[in-house]
Order: C-alpha cells, then sequence, then structure tokens
C-alpha cells in the first residue's frame, strides 16, 4: 500500500490579508489550518509548519507540526525533512477548500508519474500592463493557473528540493523545482473553489462557500 504524507506550510505571515498569521483566520468557525486538517484526514501522516511566534498547538493523532522558515519553500523543505510517507502532498493551508475528487486525479496521476498538480484554464483576458495602462493581450489558451495540492513521490521532491539548496534556487510552488530536475510533472484537472485566500475579499467568497457548498 503506498502511505501518504501530506505537508501543510502555514507559516506565512498573511501580510496581504491584514488579519494575523493566515493559517489561524476563521471562515466558517474553523480556522483555515482547521478546514485543511480535516480535508486531510485520512492520510497516513499530516505534518504543519507554522509562523515562529505563535503558540503550538497540542499535536494530535498523525499530525505533526514544526516551526516553518522565513520563505515558503523553506518551510515545504522543513516539512519534507522527516516525511515518511512514499507519496508527499502539498498543500497551502491558505485553499481551505479540498475537492476530494481533485486529490483522487492526483493520487492516480502521481502514481504512475511521480508528480502532478491541478491546473485550471485563465477565463479572464490576459494582458502585460505598459506603465500601468492596458498593454498587449497575452494568448490565455497558452497559460494555466497552478493550484495546490499537489503530489510527488516523496524521493522526487526531496531530491528538487536539495537540487534547489545547492543552486540557490526559489520558486512558488514544489513543480517548478521538480521541472527543473528535468522531471516531467503531470497536470489534471482543478477546482474554482480551490481558490487561495490572498486578499481581503476572498475571505467574503470563502464564507459564502462554507455556508452553501458540500465539495
Ligand atoms: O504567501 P502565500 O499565500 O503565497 O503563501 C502560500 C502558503 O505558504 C501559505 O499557506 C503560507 O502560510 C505558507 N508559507 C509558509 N512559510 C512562509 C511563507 C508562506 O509556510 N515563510
Amino acid at each position: 500500500m503506498t502511505t501518504v504524507s501530506v505537508l501543510i506550510p502555514a507559516a506565512g505571515s498573511g501580510e496581504r490579508l491584514g488579519r494575523g498569521p493566515k493559517a489561524l483566520v476563521r471562515v466558517g468557525g474553523k480556522t483555515l489550518l482547521e478546514w485543511a486538517l480535516t480535508a486531510f484526514a485520512w492520510a497516513d501522516e499530516i505534518r504543519v509548519a507554522l509562523p515562529p511566534n505563535i503558540t503550538q498547538p497540542q499535536a494530535a493523532a498523525g499530525i505533526k507540526f514544526i516551526t516553518g522558515g522565513s520563505e515558503r519553500q523553506d518551510s515545504v523543505a522543513r516539512l519534507l525533512d522527516g516525511a515518511l510517507g512514499d507519496v508527499v502532498l502539498v498543500h497551502d493551508a491558505a485553499r481551505p477548500f479540498v475537492a476530494p475528487q481533485v486529490v483522487d486525479r492526483l493520487l492516480k496521476a502521481v502514481a504512475l508519474s511521480g508528480a502532478a498538480v491541478p491546473v485550471l484554464p485563465v477565463p479572464d483576458t490576459l494582458i502585460e500592463p505598459e506603465d500601468g495602462r492596458y498593454g498587449p493581450a497575452l494568448d490565455r489558451s497558452r497559460y494555466a493557473l497552478v493550484q495546490t495540492p499537489q503530489a510527488f513521490f516523496r524521493e522526487v521532491l526531496a531530491e528538487a528540493h536539495q537540487l534547489a539548496r545547492a543552486r540557490n534556487l526559489y520558486a512558488t510552488d514544489e513543480a517548478q523545482l521538480v521541472r527543473q530536475l528535468g522531471y516531467p510533472v503531470e497536470l489534471v484537472r482543478g477546482d474554482r473553489r480551490m481558490f487561495k485566500i490572498t486578499y481581503p475579499e476572498d475571505l467574503e467568497l470563502a464564507e459564502a462557500l462554507a455556508s452553501v457548498d458540500k465539495l
């Protein structure tokens, strides 16, 4: 049986949201972190990186809390160090809604390829502004929006992080590091409800979704 470790970087300061550490912001009566912990309760282990200045919650069965690093990637590296699963799912605490169908797609794809991430098409017109004014439009059909969770064979992700450390590379997600290793990353269909809470208005959307939706 393949075992799965879920790594949750939750150590961000939540600057753009302006409500303190984002993982502890509440939506529908639960913190963002609690949403993620509930969504992944089935996993063999969950490892969570928290900001240094907050009181660590009591460890529960199968959940380990550690202190994160100064960048998201440092937090993930610390989480990976000591993870035991054959497969790791890296999931931003900032995305409270995790669609089980997407997790199913990821686990199927990763078993075949070793690396898989969820993506969405770009629904809006996409431009490159010029001096704050309308600039050239890009062909949106050529681009995709990347979500989490992202799934990898643990050993592939560990090698990608080693390479990143050696070359001092930083990326906004794990898939970029794995790709830089020369490893193909499969794409599976994501879900718009798995949006990342970044700006204050995202919280209103999340509250609304929390009250109506069963993912
Ligand atoms: O800032 P952003 O929303 O891109 O952060 C994505 C995720 O990475 C969040 O869940 C945040 O808590 C986490 N993070 C982290 N350690 C950092 C910075 C961000 O775990 N140093």
